[in-house]
């Protein structure tokens, strides 16, 4: 699934029209739970068809007015919701389980539709929305890359709405793929908050200067809307801007991570990342690293992304005790988080501590890979005509692993005969 985003360009009138339509949007969805909520058992097929009942309630008249597979749409995310809870519960995530919450109507808000309802002008470059709210045509910003996509391949069009303006999102059914050419490197990687991360080869990465100045404009702004008396106009305005602030930092590190995890991506044949889990990382309130947290994990979704286009292997590993063992000798070396130097009592070993962790981690992923090739290439022989669903591997490094693995055998026999030990 591509996403393409383009601003679009209405008049007042109309832009009132879409929050008319976001406003319904969220309405159904809460409906939606709220009737799951008083009907325990209820699935997913029940939240649909009670959108029509919905739309026939003469007390909600607005809703009718939403295309019929928008508010489905709607309903589809509160099922979604509530799902996610159940699997929580299921799997018995420590924690909360993230009970399905009534949502208030902020300023980032959005509706979905799916193939009807919108229209695309033949040039592309107007977008007409087609239910009874009657929003009208809109001009299309920044949607040059839509013309190598079939109508037919658009599955969904989300009008979202940000602080500075409303834009139309297209999701088109096409999945990327790209060739990737062998470098012969492995790379692992340690985040940390010194540097943005630092590579088994001792390369380090800075963080970007636009997270500090992020924060002082960002801390600037929060300050001036505290200020601001509630409910007066200058008090919105002071959350416009720092929306837009927001949207500004946003902005400029997504650009930062998804060129850097390209990069990363291109540059190596595999990629070994620790899998942190946000939710168990100690809750900070200092806003740097809140913002690095979150660059983080966008970092490694880009990274999992561009894995796939490119059929680089993306592995993560247990973040335990990565940057305590000794990357030279395995030998567990106490530090606290003070200590940037990693110094082995045992061998001697003397490393940056965070070079020494990356390196750990590319280990860990190797170690953890030849586990899983053992047991598929014994599942693939025994079962040659099925496919292979090891999804860590791509398919340019399918062949390479059980070349490798035979290898070995050859040798050690070879290695028996010359120094004739038996065994
Ligand atoms: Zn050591």
């Amino acid at each position: 699934m591509l996403v393409y985003e383009a601003k679009i360009k209405g008049t007042e009138a109309q832009y009132r029209i879409l929050d008319e339509m976001l406003r319904t949007g969220l309405f159904v969805r809460n409906k939606a739970l709220r009737y799951w909520m008083d009907n325990p058992g209820v699935n997913g097929m029940d939240l649909n068809k009670y959108c029509k009942v919905l739309a026939d309630n003469p007390e909600f008249p607005w809703v009718k007015k939403l295309n019929s597979m928008a508010r489905q749409a709607m309903a589809e995310r509160a099922w979604l919701a509530i799902v996610r809870f159940f699997d929580n519960c299921k799997q018995k995530v420590a924690g909360k389980k993230g009970y399905p919450k009534f949502k208030k109507l902020l300023t980032r808000a959005s509706v979905e539709y799916k193939t009807c309802g919108w229209k695309l002008s033949s040039d592309r470059r107007y977008i007409t929305f087609t239910d009874k709210f009657g929003a009208g045509t809109f001009r299309l910003w920044g949607t040059r890359d839509l013309h190598f996509y079939q109508i037919d391949l658009l599955k969904r069009v989300r009008i979202v709405r940000r602080s500075d303006g409303y834009y139309v999102q297209f999701c088109i059914n096409h999945e990327r793929k790209e060739t990737h050419e062998l470098t012969g490197r492995m790379l692992g990687l340690d985040v940390g908050l010194n540097h943005f991360y630092t590579d088994s080869e001792g390369n380090q990465i800075e963080n970007p200067r636009f997270l500090r100045q992020g924060e002082k404009s960002l801390k600037r702004a929060a300050r001036q809307l505290s200020r601001k008396n509630i409910g007066s106009k200058n008090r919105k305005k002071a959350k416009n801007r720092l929306g837009r602030k927001h949207l500004k930092v946003e902005r400029q590190r997504k650009d930062f991570v998804v060129k850097l995890a390209r990069c990363v991506i291109q540059s190596s044949d595999l990629v070994a990342i620790e899998d942190l889990q946000v939710k168990n990382m100690v809750k900070n309130h200092h806003l740097a690293k809140s913002i690095s947290d979150a660059s983080w994990s966008m970092f490694r979704q880009w990274l999992e992304y561009f894995g796939q286009v490119f059929a680089v292997p993306v592995v993560a590993v247990p973040p335990n005790y990565t940057s305590q063992d000794c990357s030279n000798c395995g030998t567990v070396v106490k530090k606290t988080l003070s200590n940037r130097t990693h110094q082995c009592h045992h061998c001697g070993h003397i490393q940056d501590r965070d070079w020494n962790a990356a390196i750990n981690i590319l280990n860990i992923a190797l170690s953890i890979l030849s586990k899983m090739l053992e047991n598929t290439v014994g599942q693939t022989e025994i079962n040659a005509s099925r496919e292979n669903d090891l999804c860590l591997v791509g398919s340019t490094q399918l062949s390479k692993p059980t070349r490798g693995k035979r290898k070995p055998k050859e040798q050690s026999l070879e290695s028996r005969a010359i120094f004739g030990t038996p065994n």
